[in-house]
């Protein structure tokens, strides 16, 4: 049974003290309304990650991703944060390859591609994101060039290693812009991506891999597109940053 998942990524969002009450709320909602079988994942910024460690440790079900990680495994790197450090931190998956590090900070399927070999080597779990502009849509074999993505950073990792990944199919036209993909179009892609997976690593492996969709998910579009058959789950931005919202979309999971 693949993991039902719903993660939160607050990008550059809250002050410590915002972060803390965010947490606080979204603990006791959870620990009143949620099943246990769902996973939740906050992804603050990253300064905040060992103080809201302590803040979900009623919450057995919840975890925590960083929002980045470096490629490299220490030394003179000023500013960059190691794989290594995160798991010290009790840190237990990453983000990696969001569009706004990909479209702002240049990163490039092969380094995605180190910096999901660092993530395994120190035993976190890589939330892999993907995801194709409208007018790569609108314009370009638009499948074609999202499974690509996924072949050139995943596809060098062995079949127990890929086990270990989340992928997220985040359309770069749906993010932050209200314009949610439908459960159709989500679906079609997140089949697409698992029969690519099935091709490289076989049916099995494919079929435990979750997917999670990620694009101006809201409380009142989740449903729809958790019910799908591929898509086990969502990667909220704008909708994790209020308690109520996200504890919604969490109960339709
Ligand atoms: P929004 O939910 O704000 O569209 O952001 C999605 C996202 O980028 C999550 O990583």
């Amino acid at each position: 049974m693949r993991k039902k998942i719903v993660a939160g990524n607050w990008k550059m969002n809250k002050l410590m003290d915002e972060a803390v009450a965010l947490t606080s709320e979204l603990v006791n909602m959870a620990n009143d309304e949620v099943k246990s079988d769902v996973k939740v994942i906050l992804c603050p910024p990253a300064i905040y990650l060992t103080t809201i460690n302590k803040y979900i440790e009623s919450a057995p079900n919840f975890s925590l991703a960083a929002q980045n990680c470096s490629d490299k495994v220490s030394g003179a790197f000023t500013g960059e944060i190691s794989a290594a450090m995160l798991q010290s931190i009790g840190v237990e998956y990453v983000l990696i390859g969001h569009s706004e590090r990909r479209q702002y900070f240049n990163e490039d399927n092969a380094l995605l591609a180190e910096k999901v070999n660092t993530a395994l080597a120190n035993g976190i779990s890589p939330i892999f994101c993907c995801g194709e502009s409208l007018d790569q849509r609108q314009n370009e074999d638009y499948i074609g060039f999202v499974k690509n993505q996924i072949s050139e950073s995943l596809f060098h990792l062995t079949a127990e290693q890929l086990q270990s990944v989340v992928i997220a199919y985040e359309p770069i036209w749906a993010i932050g812009t209200g314009l949610t993909a439908s459960a159709e179009q989500a679906q079609d892609m997140h089949a697409a991506l698992r029969a690519h997976l099935a091709d490289k690593y076989g049916k099995e492996v494919a079929e435990e891999i979750s997917i999670l969709y990620g694009g101006s998910v809201t409380a009142a579009s989740a449903a729809e597109l958790f019910a799908s058959p591929d898509i086990d789950g969502g990667l909220v931005g704008g909708a994790s940053l209020k308690s109520r919202e996200f504890t919604n979309i969490i109960k339709a999971r």
